[in-house]
């Protein structure tokens, strides 16, 4: 055991922190026994302010990981609604595409300035390949053997034979896109093997 006076009359925080007892009790004898009021009140009100401020951390830390499984659990239902669009838009019983089944807005939250830029083209996609990516991991399946047989279906030579003939250069460029993101996440896939 330490000399009690050391958790009562040392100035430093950092020492105070190291060495007092994290027994409530243990603490309080020692202080009882050797502190004027004021120091013992002080020390208290530290300890207190401790306890409140790893109370708050903890509670951050809860926040920060029940945010995240909200939003795992969002995006996974937005790619089920995604996937669900675009079986049935894609299908050979579909009539012909007029419009490309875009990811929705609320999982494209990319903010990379290239991206935002590619984004903002006219004829562009919604999604970059990290939105892209972010709604497939939420699928459970995602692999290299996955992606590439999903990728498949982009291929603008697919795209073009269901397109809505008006819609035709729009629909092949976008498919075009699609597909490129495609490659670019196969082969984070490989890299990263
Ligand atoms: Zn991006």
């Amino acid at each position: 055991m330490s000399n009690p006076d050391h958790y009562v009359f040392s100035n430093s925080d950092h020492d105070y922190g190291r060495n007092v007892p994290e027994d409530d009790e243990e603490l309080c004898k020692i202080l009882d026994t050797s502190a004027p009021e004021a120091v013992r009140e002080r020390r208290l009100k530290e300890r207190a302010g401790r306890k409140l401020r790893r109370e708050l951390r903890e509670v951050a830390e809860l926040k920060a990981e029940l945010e995240q499984k909200i939003w795992r659990a969002k995006l996974a239902e937005h790619y089920y609604v995604w996937k669900t669009d675009v079986d049935s838009s894609l299908s050979p019983s579909a009539p012909p595409l007029a419009q490309f089944p875009q990811l929705p807005d609320e999982v494209c939250t990319c903010e990379e300035l290239a991206c935002k830029f590619e984004k903002a083209k006219e004829g562009g996609l919604a999604a970059c390949e990290h939105d892209l990516e972010q709604v497939l991991r939420a699928s459970g399946k995602y692999s290299r053997d996955w992606l590439r047989k999903e990728r498949l279906r982009w291929h603008p030579d697919q795209i073009a034979k269901k397109c809505d003939p008006t819609m035709r250069d729009l629909l092949i460029k976008q498919a075009t896109t699609m597909y490129a993101q495609f490659e670019v996440l196969i082969a984070n896939e490989r890299s990263s093997v």
